[in-house]
């Protein structure tokens, strides 16, 4: 059995992360989608509300759990028997840090191993800060998440919710 770990903020999730969920989860036996818990970052959404619309993206998808973690990403590998973090790479830009986690990762952890899946050219330009600047004009991001996202993001920045 072999255990795949995706990691991330995902605030929102976009059609990128899916990409990477569901060609993730063909290679490996299971797949944990792990939100990070980050109290130094100051997200759109909260973890809940993160871990939720990732959830209801996954429903079908019956090798991936959705979950949330805080702490050194080393630590929770370790204490869950992870053998392989997943990563998604668009690119070069996303090189250097991706490396330097990677390698301090095994170092934290020799156990386990990163994997990089390179992006679907029709995401690589994706990501989720973009998708909540052009929510927060009022701009269309109807191809950038899925519909339910899309209105969730929306009501966010309208105060009613
Ligand atoms: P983090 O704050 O950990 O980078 P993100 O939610 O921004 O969290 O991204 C989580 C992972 O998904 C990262 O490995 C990132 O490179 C990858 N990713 C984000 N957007 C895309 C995309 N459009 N295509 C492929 N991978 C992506």
């Amino acid at each position: 059995m072999t255990k795949a770990f995706y990691p991330g903020s995902f605030d929102p999730v976009t059609y990128g992360h899916i990409d990477i969920i569901k060609r993730a989860a063909k290679l490996f036996d299971t797949l944990d989608v792990g939100v990070l818990n980050n109290s130094e970052k100051l997200p759109l959404f909260s973890v809940e509300e993160r871990v939720k619309m990732l959830e209801r993206i996954c429903e079908d998808i019956p090798n991936v759990h959705v979950l949330s973690y805080s702490g050194l990403l080393a630590e929770y590998t370790l204490k869950s028997g992870t053998d392989v973090i997943i990563r998604g790479l668009r690119a070069v830009t996303d090189f250097e840090y991706e490396l330097q986690m990677s390698q301090t990762n095994r170092k934290l952890n020799p156990g386990v191993d990163t994997i990089f899946l390179t992006t679907s050219l029709e995401y690589a330009y994706l990501s989720s800060s973009i998708v909540r600047e052009v929510a927060y004009y009022g701009g269309d991001v109807s191809n950038f998440v899925p519909e339910f996202v899309a209105e969730t993001i929306y009501k966010k920045f309208s105060g009613k919710n």
